[in-house]
């Protein structure tokens, strides 16, 4: 039995046979070899070109002659890189000089040249680019063979455990059949932490090196609670954690009892719980929980997982089926939030040095106007449905905001003379993650509608912390006293302007924070759907002044450290069976 600790990024437990996955699709983790197995791996190298070429003649005899032409071209094309001695020289001699495996090395080579292709304005030679990446994967496809492991083709339940999942893979998990997730990489608020969340599939994440340890088909226990996976358990932790499976859907059965009782403190305060959604699917969730609709639905997942963006049809009809889920209860529609960790299949081939400093978020439609302008047309369209209301991502100052806001009008007026139908009074607000919009909050307030913190990204740029980077996860909390005193401001210079603000990071999903963001004058809450609620029986546990005792108590502290030992020690004594 092997323990290990790492994040606990997805609540549960799930007790399952391992599926090991190698590579995240053809990505693949540097592995050494020892120098006396460097020749084996040429030979490697050598054999899947070998093998490549052989396939690839083959494809091409099958083809129909009569749709030769362009097909044929693209065989060639590929042909060619295969049989290019230099190519396969700059792979085994990597292999040779640095001791790594024929994968790896086969990934390293071909993704320079990729990046490279990209780069060229030339738009003949940048679009080669998909072409190595497509001789990539065959390569590795050879080399990893009966190893690499299918996740889309399950039959039985297991519990994935791989080196780093993206947010569109994770979301693509047959939830019958994934019980699990650990992954080496990752922190609490990388995306795929919170598709994993919203999913309702337990999780662990920044386990390092677990992936190396596990052979698929092995035991494991994946504790998304405390953030530890076990390896081979024996059978007396196996019935320890099975009775903690029961104890776990009984706390889910008594939170169901208070599904149509309202989020109100116990002096009657009102708290309003949105959900946070990737997917139109998810809002039934949200429904069925108790929410009382979307505090934020992050459009840009309907472009992952596909080779063109989405037509001003499909953002319709993905809003309408939100709209009509919510059943006349408010959504808010974030608009696209790509770059960073979230790339539409052509951008994620050219990637940034500083991905989450770069082309992001509002910038990224501040620079892809027409794309931004068929999203707005149909959120605008899908405003006669329901309530609705519209934020944008990442705002840093004020220009920013009124560039957006211009942009909204413009296509206002476009709908307007082409007679199409739209509500006018569409609310625009702003979500406060960068430290730069929280201090001048004051003057973002004189023309947003509302706020909405996103403590994930907030958390991540005062810190100086990437959030999906294991190697400083230990550093990344929400309540670091400089997290706090901006969230503080925020709501204060809200306060002072009368609009409204909420938080719809994950901090807002996490229990030990209830107390203190009620205590800091917040009263709309947005989180992972199944988190809902736990959230309202913590609200319905406490009153406004317990609230606003403990943030005056954690305000006056100057350590993360302090403030997280207090405030869980605050939520277990209200609600034991959550910890
Ligand atoms: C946030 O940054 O807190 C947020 C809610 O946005 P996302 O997690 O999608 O970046
Ligand atoms: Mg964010």
């Amino acid at each position: 039995m092997e323990i290990k600790k790492g994040i606990a990024a997805s609540p549960g437990i799930c007790i399952s046979e391992a599926l090991v996955i190698d590579s995240e699709e053809y990505r693949i983790p540097r592995r050494s070899v020892k120098p006396s197995q460097r020749m084996g791996e040429i030979l490697r190298v050598r054999n899947a070109f070998r093998d490549a070429t052989a396939e690839l003649i083959e494809l091409e005899a099958a083809q129909d002659p009569s749709r030769a032409g362009k097909i044929k071209d693209i065989f060639a094309v590929h042909l060619r890189f295969l049989k290019d001695r230099s190519l396969r020289k700059e792979i085994t001699d990597l292999v040779y000089a640095k001791s790594v495996a024929a994968e790896f090395a086969v990934s390293t080579v071909l993704r320079k040249i990729a990046t490279h292709f990209s780069s060229v304005k030339d738009a003949y030679i940048s679009e080669r680019a998909a072409d190595i990446y497509d001789i990539e994967r065959r390569l590795l496809r050879h080399l990893l063979g009966e190893r690499r492991e299918d996740v889309n083709h399950l039959s039985q339940e297991v519990a994935i455990v791989t080196r780093e999942l993206s947010p569109t893979q994770t979301a693509g998990f047959d939830k019958r059949f994934i019980r699990g997730i650990a992954t080496d990489a990752g922190g609490r608020t990388s995306h795929t932490a919170i598709v994993a969340r919203s999913m309702g599939i337990p999780a662990v994440v920044a386990l390092e090196d677990f992936v190396e340890l596990v052979r698929p088909g092995d035991p494991v226990i994946i504790d998304g609670n405390r953030g530890i996976v076990i390896l081979d358990p024996n059978e007396e932790t196996l019935s320890e954690y099975r009775r903690h499976l029961v104890e776990f859907s009984a706390l889910e059965d008594r939170l169901g009892t208070i599904r149509e009782k309202p989020a109100e403190t116990r002096d009657g305060v009102r708290v309003t719980l949105l959900g946070n959604i990737e997917f139109p699917d998810e809002s039934h969730v949200v429904i069925d929980k108790g929410g009382d609709g979307i505090g934020l639905y992050r459009t840009e997942f309907l472009y992952l997982n596909r080779e063109n963006d989405p037509t001003e049809e499909e953002h319709y009809e993905a809003y309408a089926e939100v709209i009509q889920a919510c059943q006349g209860k408010p959504v808010t529609l974030r608009t696209v939030d790509l770059g960073a960790d979230k790339h539409t299949q052509n951008r994620r081939f050219a990637p940034e040095p500083n991905p989450f400093l770069g082309l992001r978020s509002i910038r990224y439609c501040l620079q892809n106007i027409r794309m931004f302008k068929t999203q707005l047309r149909a959120v605008l369209r899908a405003s006669t449905l329901g309530p609705i209301k519209v934020m944008f991502p990442l705002i840093t100052n004020l220009q920013e905001l009124r560039q957006a806001k211009l942009i909204f009008r413009d296509v206002m007026e476009d709908l307007h003379e082409e007679g199409l139908a739209y509500a006018k009074d569409v609310q625009v607000g702003i979500m406060i993650e960068t430290p730069s919009a929280a201090l001048v909050a004051s003057a973002l307030a004189r023309e947003a509608d509302f706020f909405s913190i996103g403590t994930n990204d907030l958390t991540q740029y005062t810190l100086a912390v990437d959030r999906g980077n294991e190697l400083v996860s230990t550093l990344y909390s929400p309540v670091e006293p400089s997290v706090l005193r901006l969230i503080r401001s925020v709501v204060q210079d809200a306060h002072r302007h009368q609009i409204a603000v909420g938080v719809c990071g994950e901090m807002a999903s996490e229990p030990e924070y209830v107390m203190l963001l009620l205590g800091l004058g917040i009263r709309t809450l947005s989180m992972t759907p199944p988190m809902i609620p736990e959230i309202k029986q913590i609200i319905r546990s406490v009153t406004t002044e317990d609230c606003n005792r403990v943030a005056r108590k954690v305000l006056a502290m100057d350590s993360e450290r302090q403030i997280t030992s207090f405030l869980r020690s605050r939520a277990r004594a209200i609600m034991p069976e959550a910890f």
